[in-house]
């Protein structure tokens, strides 16, 4: 016969067969405790896939990342590019009438990525968000300056928007000191916390 459920890869890693694919029957808990959304709430209207801004450049749509999810689909989700390429606008939360919040959702997957070490299709993103969280974390706030040149030694695009980086630097939209904000030490704080709930596998963690 076809495909059937295969309990020896279910006890061993979390993961069963079934038509012909590994699904993790626990990926959606596991999603729904860090992103604190339900997921089978979602009843694929596509309302968020019709308003995303960004859908055109997405691999899986909006709506399927929930169904899949759902669905156990652990590997299709985690290692496509449209749970990088979220930008958060929250344009599907403003349309989606169960009120999934898809932005937290695509939070918790990129999250859940990063522990397991899954390879990012988008590497110049996962760059950005690297950068910008240690820039925050070392000066309480974002340095734009700083972020644009860490980023441009970390993906090698030295000379690309230089135009635009010096016409923002004369209208004095790009800082060249950076400021030291009151609270530097509780932001440090927070993401502290945050490694040492991610530890201890609290699921509001990062
Ligand atoms: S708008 Fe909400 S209910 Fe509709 S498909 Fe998207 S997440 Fe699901
Ligand atoms: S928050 Fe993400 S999924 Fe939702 S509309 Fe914006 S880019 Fe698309």
């Amino acid at each position: 016969m076809g495909d059937v459920i295969s309990a020896e890869s279910a006890t061993t890693s979390g993961k069963v067969r079934i038509g012909g694919r590994n699904t993790e029957l626990g990926f959606f808990r596991e999603v729904e405790r860090l992103s604190g959304q339900k997921l089978s709430a979602c009843y694929q209207c596509g309302e968020c896939t019709a308003g995303c801004p960004v859908a055109f450049a997405m691999d899986l749509m909006p709506n399927q990342v929930t169904r899949m999810a759902l669905a156990g689909m652990a590997d299709e989700v985690l290692q496509s590019r449209s749970i990088w390429l979220c930008v958060g606008c929250n344009a599907c939360v403003t349309r989606c009438p169960r009120l999934v919040d898809l932005p937290r959702v695509m939070d918790s997957l990129r999250q859940i990525a990063t522990r397991r070490g899954v390879r990012c299709p988008e590497p110049a993103i996962r760059a950005f968000h690297d950068t910008f969280l240690q820039g925050v974390e070392r000066g309480g706030r974002l340095h734009e300056l700083a972020l644009v040149a860490a980023l441009k030694l970390k993906t090698g695009r030295l000379f690309q928007d230089v135009p635009a980086g010096m016409a923002m630097m004369a209208k004095g939209k790009l800082a060249i000191m950076p400021e030291t904000p009151e609270g530097k030490a509780e932001v440090r704080r927070i993401f502290e916390e945050c490694r040492r709930r991610a530890r201890e596998g609290d699921g509001h963690a990062g």
